[in-house]
């Protein structure tokens, strides 16, 4: 399958397109191409679905661009709507204590960003239309920081970078690969904070990665 065709699948739009698919497609073909400043440029003014209407900012990602870590998140909350970055609220502060006891921290060597990068009303969940016109965003960060690892956190996150319908449950514990590089997949720290017992699993899970990222 040649790029075009790929980046058609990423999209979930088959080869035949309709009209409304081969406009959505010539938007984003550019995607892959972009540097930096043309990818913040694009997500900035991004009106490919309907959430952009409804959020007061698009929250594009937080962190160096050279990061060796990469976690991925869903989709910002209403903290992260007002503020423009990435876990921001109280889960994102239970995410900066996690990371801390693991001798990391967001901006320093970790790079944070979600699937969406416009909240979706309501916090309710992505839908997919709004998950495949903004993945190859997503995509493209990665392949400009070329992590050394990426954490993904959640459902949507998981099922996302790795094509999968499979629970984080079946997912947790082994090293995937998205782009050639290492992806372990984690609960959401949203998840966390209802579910405390889930902590223990979680903080194996970092732990896990740390391992994983000091073996290669
Ligand atoms: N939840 C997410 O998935 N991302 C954020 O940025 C905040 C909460």
């Amino acid at each position: 399958m040649n790029r075009r065709g790929e980046i058609l699948k990423e999209m979930g739009l088959s080869p035949v397109w309709t009209l409304r698919e081969r406009a959505a497609a010539t938007q984003n073909s550019a995607i892959p191409l972009m540097n930096w400043e043309q990818l913040k440029t694009k997500v900035a003014g991004c009106t490919d679905c309907k959430l952009r209407a409804g959020c007061t900012q698009t929250v594009f990602g937080v962190g160096g661009e050279t990061a060796s870590w990469m976690l991925v998140g869903e989709a910002p909350g209403s903290e992260e709507d007002r503020l423009g970055e990435p876990f921001v609220g109280q889960a994102g502060r239970l995410l900066d204590n996690m990371l801390a006891a693991v001798a990391l921290e967001r901006g320093r060597n970790v790079y944070i960003a979600n699937v969406l990068k416009c909240r979706p009303p309501g916090n309710r969940n992505p839908e997919p239309d709004e998950v495949a016109k903004c993945s190859p965003h997503l995509r493209r960060q990665i392949e400009l920081i070329r992590p050394r690892l990426i954490l993904a956190m959640g459902r949507f996150a998981a099922q996302t970078l790795l094509g999968s319908d499979a629970t984080i449950a079946s997912l947790r514990g082994k090293v995937h690969r998205y782009m050639d590089v290492p992806l372990i997949v984690t609960y959401h720290p949203a998840y966390l904070l209802r579910n405390l017992p889930d902590k223990a699993k979680a903080w194996a899970d970092l732990l896990f990665a740390k391992k994983t990222i000091a073996g290669r």
